[in-house]
């Protein structure tokens, strides 16, 4: 029999898509599993899923499901842009620095601008003065804002900060896209409606968490300006992102939205993450770098404490400058492995020559 490979620890804080498939996903991926129903979408997890989210965000958008997140921004940024089009993002958005080029690579050009801002949100001004310092033909035409929702540093747009955002674009002729692979955190934290937080918030495109929220593969795309959905199923299978047996992902969506699952999930992952930086925060001299608004802490640490904790078989990423430590949690984060981290950094602190600088 095959036993799972042992890990110096069970539950890692590297990425809330280290975690397993929630029970809820689980269970509907087994109901999903039996007998034959038709392929590519046209059966009923597919449009019960569908019907789902349109009831949860209360307006008749289109829905899709691909595999990951890195399709669904990449086809969704493709399908508001021409070639000759930009697309607006802040310079830590995951559409620039963790997608190797696929959102300009689906669009055949579209080049992303960046912009910067604090605690990882777009600063409506510079996006402005990017959107307006050039209008001649040498310029790629800026068409898009792409915003993260949560932010990749672990922070949220107010509904205030989307409006103003939107309302920016639609004086532009621009188009909204929301980067939601932690989009339930967001919701939860916000405590708004997925309504509030989206279209009500003039947002034209979620793309919407799934992996990190609790399932094996998919991610959900909603366009609630359905006209820019026209021929989008196309430009899916194209890429290579038309599930056949689309029901193994929207099936899993299904539980996670039907139980409420999505929500009790992030939820958890925040209130694991706020636990963690209640410990990290009686650590003398270690320095939370981000408000913690959801389910990530970001902290500072010297090379010689993140090599240590490597050491112990600890997995984090360091990608906030170089001493930025991201610590995430997920719907499976228990608090004895909180327990268990956060004695090994209290050790690894004071075994360090000179402390913490
Ligand atoms: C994880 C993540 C994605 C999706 O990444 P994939 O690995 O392609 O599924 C998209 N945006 C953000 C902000 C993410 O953190």
């Amino acid at each position: 029999m095959l036993t799972a490979p042992t890990t110096t620890h069970p539950i890692q804080f590297a990425s809330d898509n280290y975690s397993g498939i929630c029970p809820e996903a689980l269970d509907y991926l087994l109901k999903a599993n039996q007998g034959d129903v038709p392929a590519y979408g046209d059966d009923e997890w597919t449009q019960k899923a569908a019907d789902k989210f349109r009831e949860l965000f209360e307006t008749n958008c289109e829905v899709f499901f691909v595999f990951n997140g890195t399709a669904a921004n990449s086809l969704t940024l493709a399908a508001l842009c021409q070639s000759y089009h930009s697309v607006i993002c802040h310079e830590l958005a995951h559409v620039e620095t963790d997608e190797c080029g696929a959102p300009e690579f689906a669009s055949n050009g579209s080049k992303l601008l960046l912009a910067q801002g604090d605690y990882g949100k777009l600063d409506p001004a510079q996006v402005e003065r990017l959107i307006t310092r050039r209008n001649d033909i040498h310029y790629p035409k800026p068409k898009v804002i792409s915003l993260t929702q949560a932010t990749e540093v672990g922070t949220l747009y107010t509904t205030a900060e989307l409006a103003a955002l939107s309302d920016l674009a639609r004086h532009h002729g621009l188009r909204v896209h929301m980067d939601g692979a932690r989009f339930a955190n967001a919701l939860v934290a916000s405590g708004k409606t997925p309504a509030e937080l989206t279209w009500q918030a003039g947002i034209d495109v979620l793309c919407c968490c799934g992996t990190k929220n609790g399932m094996g593969i998919g991610e959900a795309i909603l366009f609630f300006d359905k006209g820019l959905a026209e021929d989008f199923a196309y430009r899916c299978k194209q890429a290579g992102q038309l599930a056949s047996k689309m029901r193994f992902i929207s099936a899993p969506w299904l539980g996670l939205l039907e139980t409420g699952a999505w929500l009790r999930n992030a939820e958890h992952a925040n209130r694991m993450a706020a636990y963690l930086e209640q410990q990290l925060r009686e650590i003398p001299g270690l320095n939370i770098l981000f408000p913690r608004q959801v389910n990530g802490v970001f902290v500072q640490m010297p090379p010689s404490l993140t090599d240590e904790l490597y050491r112990r078989g600890w997995k984090f990423y360091t990608f906030i400058g170089s001493e930025g430590a991201r610590l995430m949690c997920a719907w499976n984060t228990t608090p004895a492995a909180i327990d268990a981290l956060v004695a090994d950094i209290k050790d690894a602190v004071g075994s360090l020559p000179g402390g913490l600088p």
